[in-house]
C-alpha cells in the first residue's frame, strides 16, 4: 500500500525491531495524518505494546523524554522516533505480552484516547490505515472532530479546544457542528492551564496558513483570562503578514486594539521570549513614519526587529512596503556602518570622546542624507562643522 512507501526507512526499522522482540508497533497520530495528506509530518509518533524499558533495552539509542507517559525517544540513523506504550488503564505492568485480542483492543483504547479523528489512525505492518473512527473520512470532509462527545473531551483537557482551532487554521479545515458548539459553550469558563501550553497552540494558529481561526479564540472566550470579555475580532487580514511569530503576534495586537482591547496583557501573560516581547511592547507605543527618512532614524534608535513589528501592527501594506525599500538599501543606522570608522577618525586627527561626538553627529547626518556615507563626503562634513 502507498501509505507504506511512504513511510521513512528509519521508523519502518523501529517498527520491525518492536515487532522481531514480540511487540506490537504502529506508527500513529499526527504523522499518519500528515503522511495521508501528503504533508511532511513534524514528529514521528508510534505506540507499542513494550514498556518503556523494553523499549530502552532493544535499542542502543534512546532518550527518556518523558518516562512518566511512557515515552521513549528512539534514535536511529535518519531520525528519530518517539515511542510510547499504549495508553490504557489495564497496562500489563509485569511485562507480559497480552493475546492478540487484547493487542487490539489496546490500539483501539490507545487510540479512543487521542483529541481528534484525524489524529487517531495508525499504520498496520502491512500497511493497512487502522482507523476505528473515522479519520480519513473526515481528512477528506476537512473536518476536525472530535474522538467521542466534544464536551466531555474538553472537560477532560482544555486544551484540546485550542488545538482544534490550531489544526483547523494549519490544515484549513472547518471545525465539526458539535466540537464547535462545545467550544462555544465551553470556551470561556475559567480555567487553570498554565499559558506555556497555550502559547504554542495559539502562536501556531496565529502562524498557520489559515490564521483568521484565530477569531474563535476571541469569540469563544478562551483567552478571557487576558482579555476583559469574549471579542469579535475580524481576523482576515492576519493572512497578508508573514507566517513569523513576530509579524502576526504584530498583527493580532492591532486587531485588538482597533477592537478597543488592550492587548498587553495577552502579550505579556503568553509570550515569554524576550526577543519576541520587547520589540512587540516598544512598537505599541510607536508611531508610523511617514517617509524613509523616518523610518531610517527609527531604525536607528530602535533596531530592525521593533520597525518590523510596528510596520506589521499598521493599517495596510504601505508601511511594510516603505519598511521593506528602506532595509532593501541597507542604510547606515549606527556608527559601525558609517563609512568612516573609528580608527579612520582618529587618523584625521580627532580622539577620546571626540570620536563619539563626531559619529554620532555624522550617523544623524547620514540618517538624513543616506548618499553621503562616502569617505570624502564625510570628512567633508567634519571640516565643514569645524570651520
Ligand atoms: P504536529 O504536527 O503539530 O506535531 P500532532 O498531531 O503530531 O501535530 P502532537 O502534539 O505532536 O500533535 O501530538 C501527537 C498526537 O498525540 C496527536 O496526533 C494526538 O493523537 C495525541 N494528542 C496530543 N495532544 C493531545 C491531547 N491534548 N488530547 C488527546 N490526544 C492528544
Ligand atoms: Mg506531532
Amino acid at each position: 500500500m502507498e501509505l507504506l512507501s511512504s513511510l521513512p526507512l528509519f521508523v519502518a526499522r523501529c517498527c520491525q525491531a518492536l515487532h522481531v522482540a514480540g511487540f506490537q508497533a504502529y506508527p500513529v497520530g499526527g504523522c499518519v495524518r500528515d503522511l495521508l495528506l501528503s504533508r511532511t509530518p513534524q514528529d514521528w509518533d508510534v505506540c507499542t505494546s513494550a514498556l518503556p524499558s523494553q523499549v530502552q533495552a532493544l535499542f542502543p539509542h534512546t532518550v527518556p523524554t518523558g518516562l512518566a507517559y511512557g515515552t521513549v525517544t528512539v534514535v536511529l540513523e535518519g531520525g528519530t522516533v518517539e515511542v510510547t506504550t499504549f495508553r490504557q488503564e489495564d497496562r500489563y505492568g509485569d511485562g507480559r505480552r497480552p493475546d492478540a485480542v487484547s493487542f487490539v483492543s489496546s490500539l483501539e483504547a490507545d487510540l479512543s484516547r487521542r483529541d481528534f479523528t484525524i489524529n487517531a489512525m495508525a499504520m498496520a505492518p502491512d500497511g493497512q490505515l487502522l482507523d476505528p473512527f473515522g479519520g480519513r473520512g473526515d481528512l477528506q470532509r476537512r473536518s476536525v472532530r472530535c474522538v467521542g462527545k466534544p464536551e466531555l473531551r474538553f472537560r477532560e483537557d482544555r486544551l484540546r479546544m485550542f488545538r482544534a482551532i490550531r489544526f483547523a487554521a494549519q490544515l484549513d479545515f472547518q471545525l465539526e457542528g458539535q466540537l464547535l458548539q462545545a467550544l462555544m459553550e465551553l470556551g470561556a469558563q475559567p480555567h487553570t492551564l498554565p499559558p506555556e501550553r497555550i502559547r504554542p497552540e495559539v502562536e501556531k494558529t496565529l502562524c498557520a496558513p489559515a490564521p483568521h481561526w484565530a477569531g474563535l479564540l476571541f469569540s469563544s472566550g478562551l483567552l478571557s483570562a487576558f482579555l476583559p470579555n469574549r471579542l469579535e475580532v475580524e481576523t482576515a487580514i492576519l493572512s497578508t503578514l508573514l507566517p513569523t511569530p513576530l509579524a502576526r503576534w504584530a498583527g493580532l495586537a492591532a486587531l485588538l486594539r482597533q477592537e478597543g482591547a488592550d492587548p498587553l496583557p495577552l502579550l505579556q501573560g503568553l509570550i515569554p521570549d524576550r526577543a519576541l516581547i520587547v520589540p512587540l511592547t516598544k512598537a505599541l507605543a510607536l508611531e508610523v513614519p511617514t517617509d524613509a527618512r523616518g523610518w531610517r532614524h527609527l531604525l536607528s534608535r530602535h533596531g530592525v526587529t521593533t520597525c518590523q513589528a510596528l510596520a506589521a501592527m499598521s493599517p495596510g501594506s504601505q508601511p511594510l512596503q516603505a519598511l521593506e525599500n528602506v532595509l532593501a538599501q541597507a542604510p547606515c543606522i549606527s556608527p559601525k556602518q558609517l563609512a568612516l570608522s573609528g580608527q579612520d577618525l582618529m587618523a584625521l586627527g580627532l580622539s577620546g570622546i571626540e570620536i563619539g561626538r563626531v559619529q554620532k553627529t555624522l550617523l544623524e547626518h547620514v540618517l538624513d542624507h543616506p548618499e553621503d556615507n562616502t569617505p570624502e563626503k564625510l570628512v567633508r562634513q567634519i571640516t565643514s562643522r569645524r570651520k
